[in-house]
């Protein structure tokens, strides 16, 4: 027998256990009630997705995609079993073949790799008189480079899912759908992040798209709307609108510019993160938390002073827009998305209770993405992404995160704990389970028959609210024993007496 061994989830992953689940379905469903009544429909995405789609989406320079994808081959079923010495020709000869059909990748790597290759394989094989031994060097070095192959495509778990419904609206070709096509999703993403409170590697994302022709500042508005609209409906205390614009490209570039230059006045002054992003991303500088890089960044240029006249109109409609809605915002300059398809509008909403990762969503328009993706380049888009895990651990930090039940059991828990004793009380016993569940409570019925004292020991420590006892007795009268266990009160009913008995028995938190 194989060795005992205890497994533990992977750094950065947990499970998320009940009741805390229960948290989860009552935000999620909230979700669907909120989006649906303001006409979004949800969609339901792949985990993984091709690497490159990530790659120019959210872009190569970023750290999502730089570092913290889990990316892996996915290797075609018809690529033959790794060879053995003997085997490399024919094995070389399949690839090359599978490489022409398009089942493995045709790119410049796997050329590469297929010449240099072909010319070992030439050169040693076959062997005739020489032995393995006279070439073991040489073979080495050809079992590495076939190695090289790359034995399908390459694919990353989703890191977010902004690129998946673009590239799901392409594809079916959402273009021709009347209006704007509004979008949203819920599910996990997963970013090979330094795990801690707030952060892990995979988490839950609850987000939403709007995608269409017309880019009205009343979108972007109705979006944020919505968003709290849901928080409103969550109870979720102390959330906080940031507001910001990023330009579009005809004026950021030249804003990048200046404050890149500024940046470089500065640059020893500043860490080595900010310090490369001065030429990769400068924008992202201005999301750095370090204390000391606080006071520079303050005095840097700011966005808000260099938006080209179309983005400002837009800013302030967007303002205005918000202002109609009575919804307050505070204005963030700092508030950037580093990617370039993101223009205009940006925004974020923070929450109490999170420590330093307080963002419980992030969101803007990306009026770039759909053409970059090969879509229509009149497609625009708006959307956000609400990180799950630190809604609900915001929602229990403010005491908002109690889930009440259904309406057969308004606090949630176990209706009944259904005691039956005596071989004949138990079909009897499992038709009566079956019709409460039916009604809609909750029921616990023993699997075997138990000793009366252990049997109602256990419904106090399930902490049932009704022991309900089935009997020989009883069954002989038709009736059944129904204790309450919070006050040990007991009475004999009828089963028509029990349901309506049940229905006006207060909650157990009551
Ligand atoms: P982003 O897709 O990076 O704009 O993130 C949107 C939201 O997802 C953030 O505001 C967070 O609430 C949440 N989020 C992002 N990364 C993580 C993570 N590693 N763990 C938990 N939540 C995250």
């Amino acid at each position: 027998m194989a060795e005992k061994r205890q497994f533990q989830a992977i750094k950065g992953v947990r499970d998320i256990l009940p009741p805390e689940s229960a948290l989860w379905n009552r935000v999620e469903q909230t979700a669907r009630e909120v989006f649906g009544t303001f006409g979004f429909s949800e969609i339901r995405l792949p985990i993984f997705e091709q690497t490159e789609l990530f790659a120019r989406s959210v872009g190569q320079e970023t750290d999502i995609v730089s570092k913290e994808m889990y990316t892996f081959v996915d290797r075609s079923l018809d690529v033959p079993p790794d060879p053995k010495i003997g085997e490399f020709p024919g094995y070389v000869q399949a690839i090359e073949r599978l490489m022409e059909s398009g089942s493995i990748p045709n790119d410049e790597t796997n050329r590469g790799t297929l010449k240099f290759v072909k010319d070992w394989v030439q050169e040693l094989f076959p062997f005739g008189e020489k032995t393995v031994e006279e070439y073991a060097e040489k073979l080495l070095h050809l079992s590495y480079a076939i190695n090289d192959f790359q034995l399908g495509d390459r694919v990353s778990m989703r890191p977010e899912a902004t690129a998946s419904v673009v590239r799901a609206y392409i594809q079916h070709g959402m273009q021709t759908l009347p209006g704007n096509v509004k979008l949203y999703y819920m599910g996990p993403m997963f970013r090979r992040e330094r795990p801690q409170k707030g952060r892990y590697r995979q988490f839950y994302q609850i987000g939403a798209e709007a995608l269409g022709p017309s880019d009205a500042p009343g979108i972007d508005a109705e979006v944020i709307e919505m968003l709290l609209a849901f928080f409103e409906r969550l109870k979720l205390k102390g959330a906080v609108l940031h507001i910001n614009s990023i330009g579009d490209k005809n004026c950021r570039p030249a804003y990048v510019e200046r404050l890149r230059a500024e940046l470089q006045v500065v640059r020893e002054q500043l860490g080595a993160d900010s310090q490369r992003r001065i030429e990769t991303n400068p924008l992202r500088v201005l999301d750095s938390k370090l204390e000391h890089e606080q006071g520079i960044i303050e005095k840097l240029p700011r966005i808000a002073d260099h938006l080209c006249a179309e983005c400002r109109a837009h800013y302030d409609e967007v303002k205005r827009q918000l202002g109609l809605r009575g919804i307050t915002y505070q204005k963030n300059w700092r508030l950037v998305r580093g990617l370039d398809y993101y223009m205009r509008t940006t925004f974020e909403i923070t929450a109490p209770g999170l420590g330093s990762q307080n963002a419980v969503c992030g969101g803007g328009r990306y009026d770039g993405l759909v053409e970059l993706l090969g879509g229509p380049a009149t497609t625009k888009g708006i959307g956000f992404a609400i990180g799950t895990d630190r809604l609900v651990l915001s929602l229990q930090e403010s005491g908002a995160g109690e889930v009440a039940g259904g309406p057969a059991r308004p606090a949630g828990g176990l209706d009944v704990y259904l005691a039956w004793f005596g071989a004949a009380a138990q079909p009897a016993a499992v038709g009566l389970a079956r019709r409460l569940r039916d009604a809609g409570f909750v029921v616990e019925l023993p699997a075997v028959e138990m000793k009366f004292g252990k049997s109602l020991g256990l419904a106090d420590r399930l902490k049932a609210r009704h022991a309900v006892i089935l009997g020989e007795d009883e069954l002989a009268a038709g009736v059944v024993a129904v204790k309450r266990l919070a006050d040990g009160t007991q009475q004999k009913l009828a089963e028509s007496e029990l349901f309506s008995y049940l229905r006006a028995a207060p909650a157990a938190s009551d």
